[in-house]
């Protein structure tokens, strides 16, 4: 596989992008306007200039990176050649249903269509597709340049040889696939989600503030990062759509959003991306705790 597009240039998009280019891959970036595609783009080089600061890469191990990268703001006009695609667009689930529509009528036949949903049925998608077969769920996590996980999540009419295909393309990224079946949430979110949705609970009821639910769990769990700090990090609204998937498709109350979480993403506060959360992104901090996350 050489040449590999990605739609949706947002958080998951772009990191996903850098990393396949950086790996001399051919990357076709897709979103739906100049100014998203823009955004994505600043952000890997601001990426990369971390990565140059920190001794990791080059200037010209950046310029090449940039360079394996070509832009489109229109799915057909990205596709056409692409080997793979993985969609990255925004999680809900009628516009990745569209979106697997159009690529089925405007990819090649032997192309992976692969989808990074944190929670919506790959089965679900790949229903909508000429060839389910050839769909699969690639699942990276934030931020894919540093995290080692990819989460492979095999659709119903996943093959084996789809499968393979895609473990043996992860391995290559130097990321670390691992297999699981096809269920809301899969495992990553699964067990992930319900911590961070009792950590806004615990929050809303009174029981502490924001940074000490989060000291609580960094130095008492030893997690790196507190749930709250983390849920600004994937973003509120993405946290409330993986929520709800997995309230819906397993009808147990214990996947309820929290009311406070649905409230701050009506009110827009999303976290890092929308400059505030649990905690404030203004222009200076988020400059400060964005290059904290990337240390
Ligand atoms: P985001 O909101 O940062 O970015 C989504 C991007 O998709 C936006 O730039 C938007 O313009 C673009 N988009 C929307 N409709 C499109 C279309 N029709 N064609 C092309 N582009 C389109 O979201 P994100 O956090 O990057 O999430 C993307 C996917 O990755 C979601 O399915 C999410 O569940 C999953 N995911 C997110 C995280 C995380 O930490 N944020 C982690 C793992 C997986």
């Amino acid at each position: 596989m050489k040449n590999i597009a990605v739609i949706g240039a947002g958080t998951m998009g772009n990191g996903i992008a850098h990393t396949f280019a950086q790996k001399g891959f051919k990357v076709l970036l897709i979103d739906i306007s100049e100014q998203a595609i823009e955004r994505g783009m600043n952000t890997i080089s601001k990426n990369l200039d971390r990565m140059i600061a920190k001794g990791s890469i080059t200037e010209a191990d950046k310029k090449a990176t940039i360079e394996n990268i070509i832009t489109y703001t229109e799915i057909k006009d990205g596709v056409v050649n692409a080997d793979l695609v993985i969609e990255a667009a925004t999680e809900n689930i009628n516009l990745k249903l569209n979106i697997f529509k159009e690529l089925s009528a405007v990819c090649r036949e032997d192309v992976i269509l692969a989808s990074n949903t944190s929670s919506i049925s790959i089965t679900q998608i790949a229903s909508v597709v000429k060839n389910p077969e050839r769909v699969i769920g690639m699942h990276f996590m934030n931020p894919v340049p540093i995290m080692k996980l990819v989460e492979i999540i095999r659709g119903y009419n996943t093959t084996d040889e789809v499968t393979k295909a895609i473990m043996d393309l992860s391995l290559k990224l130097d990321k670390t696939p691992t297999e699981v079946n096809d269920y809301p949430g899969f495992v990553a979110n699964r067990i992930l989600m319900p911590m961070i949705n009792e950590a806004i609970e615990t929050l809303y009821n009174g029981v502490a503030g924001v940074e000490e639910i989060d000291t609580v769990m960094k130095l008492g769990m030893a997690h790196p990062m507190g749930p709250l700090q983390l849920a600004d990090f994937i973003g509120l609204d993405v946290c409330l759509s993986i929520l709800n998937v997995m309230y819906d498709g397993f009808k147990n109350p214990k996947y309820a959003p929290c009311p406070l979480l649905v409230n701050m993403v009506m009110a827009g506060k999303l976290g890092v991306k929308s400059g505030e959360g649990f905690y404030d992104y203004s222009e200076s901090k988020k400059a400060e705790k964005v290059a904290k996350m990337f240390s």
